[in-house]
């Protein structure tokens, strides 16, 4: 099958689902600049001291803050992001009524940012960080302008700030798990893009799907392309757009 091939089909069965769930990853994000971790140019293949699962690990955060936070300001905070095709197509699909919700495990906040609703974030938010102490919210910026390890602002108090991400070895919020898997297991179409399907337990998450639209959007191969319905390789915000314009 082609590649237009393959955008009309996807373009079909989105047309004729009102029950969509969207499973997304890094990949979904590069498009508006922002680094994945496991494509030839993320984050790691890049040289640090550390390997990025260590610093980005609780042990490491707890053991040496001064590192994580260089690691974290360096290449999870990124300035001036914008939604890129992809977001923004998801984002009028939920406002046409075709989308349920988006199953995401970026940090970024670009899906509510291109207007989207329902957004269960796996991973958590970069956009929101919290006193460990005496549970002070702190913005994205308060981060990013601080120096070292970034620590609160109220009189007397002075704790360290922690950004509310899920660190590798830290459990995943029960809540948000419950609703992605009840989303997921009732969705009549899960798309899955931008991800390498490979950090748990998040990419376990698509296992409840029990319909038969699985389609698979990513650029190069991942683990599950065999049990998909549909792949298409490609650029996500390119393909979505286009998916879009057939409608
Ligand atoms: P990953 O880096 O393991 O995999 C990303 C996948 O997306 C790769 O297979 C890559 O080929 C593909 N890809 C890259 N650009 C694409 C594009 N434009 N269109 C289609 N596919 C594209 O990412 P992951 O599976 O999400 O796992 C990494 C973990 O790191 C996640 O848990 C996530 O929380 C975190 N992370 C988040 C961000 C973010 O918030 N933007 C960025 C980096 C890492």
């Amino acid at each position: 099958m082609t590649y237009e091939d393959r955008i009309t089909e996807l373009a079909d069965i989105v047309r004729a689902s009102d029950n969509i769930v969207f499973f997304g990853g890094a990949g979904v994000s590069t498009e508006s600049g922002i680094p994945d971790f496991r494509s030839v140019d993320g984050l790691y293949h890049q040289k640090y001291d550390y390997p990025p699962e260590e610093i980005l690990s609780h042990t490491f955060y707890e053991r040496k803050p001064e590192e994580f936070f260089k690691f974290y300001r360096d290449k999870l905070i990124v300035k001036g992001v914008e939604p890129n095709m992809a977001h923004k197509t998801l984002a009028k699909w939920e406002k046409e009524g075709r989308l349920k919700a988006i199953v995401t495990q970026n940090i970024d906040g670009l899906h509510q940012k291109a207007g989207s609703k329902k957004v269960l974030e796996l991973h958590g938010s970069t956009l929101r960080n919290y006193c460990e102490r005496c549970h002070k919210f702190f913005d994205i910026d308060y981060i990013a302008d601080s120096k070292g390890v970034p620590v609160c602002d109220v009189p007397g108090c002075g704790g360290r700030i922690k950004p509310d991400v899920v660190l590798y070895e830290e459990g995943l919020d029960m809540g948000t798990m419950e609703e992605a898997v009840s989303f997921i297991r009732n969705a009549d179409v899960l798309i899955i893009g931008g991800t390498s399907l490979a950090v748990y337990p998040a990419a376990g998450l698509i296992d409840y799907y029990r319909g038969n639209k699985l389609v698979l959007i990513n650029k190069g191969a991942t683990s599950r392309d065999a049990e998909a319905s549909l792949t298409i390789d490609g650029k996500i915000g390119e393909v979505l757009g286009a998916v879009d314009k057939a409608l």
